[in-house]
């Protein structure tokens, strides 16, 4: 069960990250500075959208509480990398794609 940031705590971590991603998984494939940070610039206005200036606030301990010290924001990029390989060990979710689908249902 996790246990969901208020509106406050996001906008402190926000804040707190000087607006850029705090991703430092260092098998992650973002582009990332001396200290191994993606430090994408992420937009306020861009809050959970797949923009490249979009970013998630997540939870650094899944199962943790929803307080500052356990949240972290990530551009879109590396949510969608540490989505994937948080599942690694689960069943695969088979990924939409609307394309694809779209061109097998005009078929
Ligand atoms: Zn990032
Ligand atoms: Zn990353």
């Amino acid at each position: 069960m996790q246990h969901e940031f208020s509106h406050t705590v996001i906008r402190a971590a926000y804040d707190l990250s000087q607006h850029r991603c705090q991703c430092s998984d260092p098998d992650c494939p973002h582009r990332s500075d001396d200290e191994g940070r993606c430090r994408q610039i992420l937009r306020w206005p861009a809050q959970d959208e797949p923009a490249r200036d979009g970013w998630r606030a997540v939870h650094i301990e899944p199962t943790g509480p929803g307080i500052i010290g356990n949240c972290q924001v990530l551009c879109s990029r590396c949510f969608e990398y540490a989505v994937a390989a948080s599942r690694s060990t689960e069943p695969v979710v088979e990924r939409r794609r609307p394309a694809l689908a779209a061109a097998t249902a005009g078929n």
